[in-house]
C-alpha cells in the first residue's frame, strides 16, 4: 500500500519534486528531459551533489528498466566532468534515502577520509553567495 502511494507521479510535500517544480530554488548542475542534478544543501563535502529523476520515485530501485540506465549515465557524466573541474580521481557517491522519500543518489567530490555517517556530523548550510559560486563552477547543462 504504502508502496503505490510513493509511486505517485508527484508528491505535494516532497521537497524534491518542489524543487523539480521550481518551487523551492536550488544550485543547479545539470538538468535534462528525465533527471535534475543540485548541490546538496548540507554537504558534506565541497561539491556534493544529488543526481533525481524529475518523476517522483521513492527509491532507486523503483526507477523503470527504461530509465535506470540513462539515470547511472547522468551520474557518470556528471562524476566525470568533476574529475576534470575539481583534478581528483575521487568521486564518491552513495544512495541513502532516510531524509528525503525521493529517488536520490549522492556525490561526493574527493571525500577521502571526510565523511563519517555515525555518528551523523552537523554539517553547515550551503549560503546562496558560495553556492551560487561553485555551482556556477560545477555547472554542466
Ligand atoms: P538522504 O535522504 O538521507 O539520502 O539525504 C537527503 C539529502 O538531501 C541530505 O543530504 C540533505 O541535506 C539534502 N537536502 C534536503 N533538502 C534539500 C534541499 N532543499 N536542497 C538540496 N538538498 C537538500
Amino acid at each position: 500500500m504504502t508502496k503505490q502511494l510513493d509511486l505517485v507521479e508527484s508528491k505535494t510535500d516532497c521537497v524534491f519534486c518542489k524543487i523539480v517544480a521550481g518551487e523551492i530554488p536550488c544550485f543547479k548542475i545539470y538538468e535534462d528531459e528525465n533527471f535534475l542534478a543540485f548541490l546538496d544543501i548540507n554537504p558534506w563535502v565541497e561539491g556534493h551533489t544529488l543526481v533525481i529523476p524529475k518523476k517522483h520515485y521513492r527509491w532507486v530501485w523503483d526507477l523503470p528498466e527504461n530509465l535506470i540506465g540513462q539515470y547511472f549515465a547522468v551520474c557518470r557524466k556528471i562524476a566525470n566532468h568533476y574529475r576534470q573541474v575539481l583534478k581528483t580521481e575521487f568521486i564518491m557517491s552513495y544512495i541513502y534515502g532516510w531524509e528525503v522519500p525521493h529517488a536520490h543518489i549522492h556525490l561526493f567530490p574527493d571525500a577521502r577520509g571526510k565523511i563519517a555517517m555515525y555518528p551523523k556530523i552537523k554539517r553547515g548550510q550551503l549560503s546562496s553567495e558560495e553556492g551560487e559560486k561553485l555551482a556556477k563552477r560545477l555547472r554542466l547543462i
